[in-house]
């Protein structure tokens, strides 16, 4: 374990190293506390996945990490160290220099993430502003990516614009560019959810090949659980901007600890065995997060709450070699079979 309480998961450092990270948003109503103590590493050459529902603070994290939030945004605490750097103190300008090289990402609307009024072949030239070689070499292996990825006959697709391809075809597009800079750390924001189910299942798989060829590392933000436990080798579940969980695939889909991993997985539509006509939900919903909290953020829809979560904001307990999660009921477990 480390001083947080995290578990190191290989004896060499991790890639990305997220530390008791804070960030508030300034808005008129006053500050919401969107990311809280947050700690998680991304170590090489895994990917680690992020769920939650909406409001949860994945694509807040996962926008931190890329240094694209909002004016409104105040990181309070914490670092967001990346190959030993923190990224939070790096210069604008050696930060700018990583994306699109080191870092990279994929976007949640691929209907949004391409520039309409330039061709594909010329946005895919200038993300490989980085690499050496001249126009011709990088138009190559531009056509090769696009091969890659599943665009048919790139030759003649590649001088075409954005919006002359499909939703599918744009994302593959999108997985093409982030991917052909052949980044350290590739960081995708929902990449599946505005696609229908058969082009997720495709996009998923062909993710999952081309991070082992290119052997980055990922960090995959979604709320379809099916398709962090296809693609992921870790997962990190947050709940109201706080990681209420953390473990190998393995452990948070078959050994759940946390009240709101359990609930979770009870919705998941592809875990429900009986045929239903309404579909189950977790009753209430994600906190405001404005004001401080005190006590587990997760009580108002907790089935087990107790005094003690009214008072005390639960630490982070260690379940099993590499799973931790923060709720009482673990404590309590514990000291029962102390
Ligand atoms: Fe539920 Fe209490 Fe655990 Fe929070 S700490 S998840 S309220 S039992």
């Amino acid at each position: 374990m480390t001083r947080d309480g995290l578990i190191q998961h290989t004896s060499a450092r991790p890639l990305l190293e997220i530390r008791s990270l804070s960030l508030d948003f300034g808005t008129p109503r006053g500050r919401v506390h969107a990311l809280r103590n947050v700690s998680l590493d991304v170590p090489a050459a895994q990917v680690i996945g992020i769920v939650g529902e909406s409001g949860s603070g994945k694509s807040t994290l996962a926008y931190t990490v890329m240094g694209l939030l909002s004016e409104n945004a105040d990181v309070t605490a914490g670092s967001v160290l990346f190959e030993g750097k923190d990224l939070l103190k790096m210069p604008a300008q050696a930060r700018r220099s990583l994306l699109g090289d080191r870092l990279s990402m994929i976007f949640q609307d691929p209907m949004t993430a391409l520039n309409p009024v330039r061709t594909i072949e010329s946005q895919m030239i200038d993300i490989q502003h980085h690499e050496r070689g001249s126009q011709g070499e990088k138009r190559a292996r531009a056509l090769e990516m696009l091969h890659r990825v599943g665009i048919p006959d790139p030759q003649s697709r590649i001088g075409a614009y954005p919006h002359h391809f499909s939703g599918g075809m744009r994302q593959r597009v999108c997985i093409a560019m982030a991917l052909l800079v052949k980044p350290a750390l590739l960081v995708a924001d929902e990449p599946t959810t505005a696609l229908d189910a058969t082009l997720e299942v495709q996009i998923i798989h062909l993710l999952k090949d081309l991070q082992k060829e290119i052997g980055c590392s990922v960090l995959f933000v979604s709320h379809h659980l099916g398709a962090v436990a296809e693609l992921c080798d870790r997962v990190a579940v947050m709940y109201a901007g706080e990681v209420v969980e953390e473990g190998a695939v393995r452990d948070i889909f078959h050994n759940p600890a946390h009240p709101y991993t359990r609930a979770l997985l009870e919705c998941d539509p592809g875990r429900i065995k009986k045929s239903t006509r309404t579909l189950p939900t977790i009753p209430g919903g994600v906190p405001n997060l404005l004001g401080s909290k005190v006590g587990c953020i997760f009580r108002p829809r907790c089935r087990h709450a107790s005094n003690r979560c009214v008072q005390e904001n639960p630490v982070e307990y260690r379940i099993g070699f590499d799973h931790v999660a923060r709720c009482h009921l673990l404590d309590e477990e514990r000291l029962v079979s102390a």
